[in-house]
């Protein structure tokens, strides 16, 4: 693509590197910010810059948050004793829409994959299994998409506090395999959550 100004190409180069923008459609973002008033792209950019300055991860869940405790975890109205053990911030918002799930939840960072190169160490699985050796949780429900990573994840997990005293269950799969759960619609994933399912009884079916 051929510009006749370097400024422009300088800032659709930089859109175009954000997922799912091409050089096409960040030329296109690029001029409509050039339509609006200034203090749009302005808002824009310190959105971004304070986003990226002043964003922190809760010290007990992980979840991505404006402070080192979660709104989540902070709550005192919430069950901390359930736990629900998911794989990025989407998850969480997903279930968080639909109202039905009053615990908290583990942010795993990520799902063990070894074809890219993501193995347990990289995600936070340590201090969930600490977390479930004190005796402060009661139930772990694994809420990750039922892919072959999403299994490996829970598998290697359920391994690890198998002889733990609580509850280990999976959000029952009325989400078909292979759906991830951000897609998933709130009746179905509120359902879902509701009808979980012994982990131990679901990984015998399979
Ligand atoms: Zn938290």
């Amino acid at each position: 693509m051929e510009f006749s100004s370097k400024l422009i190409e300088k800032a659709v180069n930089e859109i175009s590197q954000l997922p799912g923008i091409g050089k096409r459609s960040a030329l296109r973002l690029a001029l409509h910010l050039l339509k609006q008033p200034k203090e749009q792209t302005r808002f824009l950019a310190e959105a971004l810059l304070s986003m990226r300055a002043d964003i922190k991860y809760c010290d007990n869940c992980h979840n991505i948050s404006d402070s080192t405790t979660c709104e989540i975890c902070a709550n005192t109205n919430r069950n901390h004793q359930i736990v629900c053990v998911v794989e990025d911030i989407r998850d969480v918002m997903a279930i968080e829409n639909t109202g039905q799930f009053r615990g908290v939840y583990h942010v795993l960072g990520g799902k063990i994959s070894p074809i890219d190169g993501v193995g347990p160490s990289q995600l936070k699985i340590s201090t969930l299994v600490e977390k479930v050796k004190t005796g402060t949780v009661s139930e772990v429900i694994f809420a990750l998409s039922s892919t072959m990573e999403g299994d490996t994840t829970n598998f290697y997990i359920f391994k690890q506090i198998a002889d733990c005293d609580i509850v280990v269950s999976t959000i029952a799969r009325g989400i078909a395999v292979g759906d991830e759960l951000e897609y998933a619609d709130e009746v179905t994933l509120g359902r879902s959550i509701l009808h979980r399912v012994p982990f131990d009884k679901a990984f015998k079916n399979n």
